[in-house]
């Protein structure tokens, strides 16, 4: 196989692996795997073994100044990979108005595409973006958290009654705080380094568009950069194109002789719509699925803590009949009967832990009438259901029209 194959392939496998690693190594399914210990040297490891490297070559304050800029970097938020984001998106838009936009129309690429389809997408992928970024994701404030209580049920499995150490409100179902937005936000699924902007609630629908306009100017992209090209191709053969020989060197460069800067472009962007489609499909698999990638996370705790001990011990007011629990009449499930006082609202009852489970509040002096609680003991993964699970066709509506939270 030709070099320049086997460097194209090793390219793409190598980003495959890396997105692999990034997107599952938190996962519980990957605990104590080379997945998961991948992705700890990543996010973690090498830091610390770059950081002691640094200290030794350049000295302990060098050493501290880089740490302090990694952490603001890392844990603090700022623009800077949107703002890359950003730029990049602009040199390649402005690499193809310069290189080849003017050579359109050409007979596969008539009128319409020049003047309608190319230009519209440009445009979206522009005004996605702006609106995912910009947009407020479903803060959660004193104002909104009724109307947030109100939409969003607890299933006292993933979310039960507590408040946010950090703003001092109650947290609705499915709510998260998030530290780099300095604010709980309504369904939040997750903070995203691109938009630099949590995707909730609100903005969840921005962000599937964002997604979609991303993958939809990559692939078509590609197509348009390749119909541009195919004189040169159809003369050359594809992988000609891509390599040519370095005058006087035996070695291959990954440029083509006569359309450099159009080549580059081409392969940048058709590497791009691999993350793009990737990310896409993840993200539409899960809304399809009524999981945010919040959640995720909670279930495969769920999951885990199943399979360790054989059971799991789901708490809740007797009234509650948003059941997250199927069938737990039958089944293996157990159910316990006992009281206490309601929690306030500002007692945290999960402190700390994303493990289900209850404290018990019996000591409480709030005062106030006694609750009835059950707690129900399951033993088997399928007799547990996610409640906000109402179908892939209603999950879907509801995440692109979200019921009004403002
Ligand atoms: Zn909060
Ligand atoms: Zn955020």
């Amino acid at each position: 196989m030709e070099s320049h194959v086997v460097f194209v392939i090793a390219e793409i496998l190598f980003l495959c692996i890396f997105l692999f690693i990034m997107l599952f190594g938190p996962s519980p399914t990957f605990k104590n795997t080379i997945v998961s210990q991948a992705y700890d040297f990543l996010t973690d490891g090498m830091w610390k073994k770059g950081y002691n490297a640094l200290r030794t070559v350049c000295g302990t304050t060098v050493a501290n100044s880089a740490s302090r800029l990694v952490r603001c970097l890392t844990s603090e938020a700022h623009p800077l990979i949107q703002i890359f984001y950003f730029v990049i998106l602009t040199a390649g838009v402005a690499v193809f108005l310069v290189n080849g936009y003017p050579r359109l129309p050409t007979p596969l690429l008539g009128p319409f595409q020049t003047y309608v389809t190319i230009p519209l997408t440009i445009f979206s992928a522009y005004a996605s973006f702006y609106l995912a970024s910009f947009s407020d994701p479903g803060k959660v404030t004193s104002k909104n958290v009724a109307r947030c209580l109100e939409v969003f049920e607890y299933d006292y499995m993933l979310f039960t009654p507590r408040t946010c150490p950090t703003c001092l409100i109650i947290k609705p179902a499915r709510s998260k705080h998030c530290s780099l937005c300095r604010a709980c936000v309504a369904k939040n699924d997750h903070h995203c380094a691109w938009i630099n902007n949590c995707v909730g609630h609100n903005n969840h629908r921005y962000f599937l568009a964002y997604l979609v306009s991303t993958a939809f100017i990559t692939i078509y992209g590609s197509y348009v950069i390749f119909e541009i090209l195919r004189g040169e191709v159809n003369e050359r053969g594809v992988w000609n194109m891509l390599v040519r020989e370095a005058p006087g060197a035996p070695t291959r460069k990954l440029l083509s002789r006569d359309e450099p800067l159009l080549v580059a472009l081409l392969v940048f962007i058709a590497l791009a719509c691999i993350l793009a489609i990737v990310f896409g499909t993840y993200q539409f698999y899960l809304v399809l699925m009524g999981i945010t990638t919040n959640e995720t996370t909670k279930w495969e705790d769920i999951h885990a803590i199943i399979k360790e001990r054989g059971y799991i011990d789901i708490c809740r007011p007797q009234k509650n009949r948003g059941s997250p629990i199927s069938g737990s009449s039958g089944g293996n499930s157990a159910t316990n009967v006992r009281q206490r006082r309601p929690p306030r609202a500002s007692t945290s009852l999960v402190p700390n832990s994303s493990v289900p489970s209850w404290r018990d509040e019996a000591d409480d002096e709030s005062g106030g009438e006694w609750e009835t609680l059950e707690t129900i003991r399951v033993r088997s993964w399928n007799e547990l259901h996610n409640i906000y699970d109402r179908g892939a066709w209603q999950n879907l509506l509801v995440t692109l029209f979200p019921p009004k939270i403002n």
